[in-house]
């Protein structure tokens, strides 16, 4: 596996296997990585000939200083995990190499960026789309794969890549969330977690599939309510936001169709930020 710090030395690697008629994979990370990362890079080894990973904790997208400064850093072992898996070439670039200078853009989504995450954390995903518009016109891969964890993200990466860098003709690839055994989703910040926070942490999907088998007894606003109360029963837990949303336009639905409707939710752990998410 390559691995490479700057964007010309990137740049350089690529346009190698890029002359040679190559199809490039890009899975843009900000490490510590787990299996749900694996099994983006394990989709890009399947569908493309190239995969590349990049490694990069983003401060532009972390509205809280001390979540930037907690976010768990682990470089030598996620170069081991990405070598296990087969990654060609990782990018772990330093914050100087991607914004030499401050990035005063401002990306407007629509409307899509004003719900949910976005609500609650301000500017998140306007530093999500400084970095991704960033890495993609470094790597300019054929296909990009995102996790659904990240529900909201992935609608907001469409939209980037649409409206915003339609010439690069990159296909999204949109890829399902992986769980551990007891059914929380695998994310970075569990690792965070401590023993107690751990074990109360599954109950937020085990409350979101009890009440998406059983939807069709109440009104949303009520499965919002009833989510909402059943997870806040637990004292380590205390839950932000849950929100019944349309997959394409993100607005709280008054019906939930199934294939059309996903439940969202964000849930403090103590400190610890979880979000996940469940389709009907
Ligand atoms: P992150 O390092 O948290 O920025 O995540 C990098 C990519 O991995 C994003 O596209 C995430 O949505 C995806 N990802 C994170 N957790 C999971 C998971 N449990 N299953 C699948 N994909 C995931």
């Amino acid at each position: 596996m390559l691995i490479t710090r700057t964007i010309k030395d990137l740049k350089n690697k690529i346009s190698k296997y890029k002359a040679d008629g190559k199809q490039i994979g890009f899975i843009p990370t900000m490490g510590a990585l787990h299996k749900g990362h694996l099994s983006l890079i394990e989709c890009s080894k399947s569908n493309d000939d190239i995969t590349v990973a990049s490694i990069f904790v983003n401060p532009t997208q972390f509205n809280n200083k001390e979540d930037l400064k907690k976010y768990p850093r682990e470089e030598e072992k996620d170069i081991e995990l990405l070598k296990q898996v087969g990654c060609d070439i990782v990018f772990i670039p330093t914050v100087e190499e991607m914004y030499p200078e401050e990035d005063k853009r401002q990306f407007n989504f629509g409307g899509i960026e004003n719900v949910m995450e976005g609500k609650f954390r301000d500017g998140h995903f306007n530093g999500v789309a400084q970095i991704v518009s960033k890495l993609f016109q470094y790597v300019e891969p054929d296909n990009a794969y995102f996790g659904i964890k990240d529900f909201q993200q992935v609608a907001i990466i469409r939209y980037l890549n649409k409206h915003y860098l339609a010439d690069l003709n990159i296909n999204i690839v949109a890829c399902d969330i992986l769980r551990e055994e007891d059914g929380l989703a695998m994310s970075s910040r569990n690792k965070l977690l401590s023993p107690n926070y751990r074990n109360a942490a599954p109950l937020i999907q085990k409350t979101l599939k009890k009440y998406k088998k059983d939807y069709k007894n109440y009104s949303v606003k009520e499965l919002m309510n009833k989510i909402t109360e059943e997870i806040n029963e637990n004292e380590l837990l205390n839950v932000e936001y849950v929100d019944i949303v349309d997959n394409t336009t993100l607005k709280t639905v008054d019906k939930i169709i199934e294939g059309q409707t996903t439940a969202c939710i964000a849930v403090f752990a103590g400190k610890v930020r979880l979000i996940d998410n469940i389709a009907f």
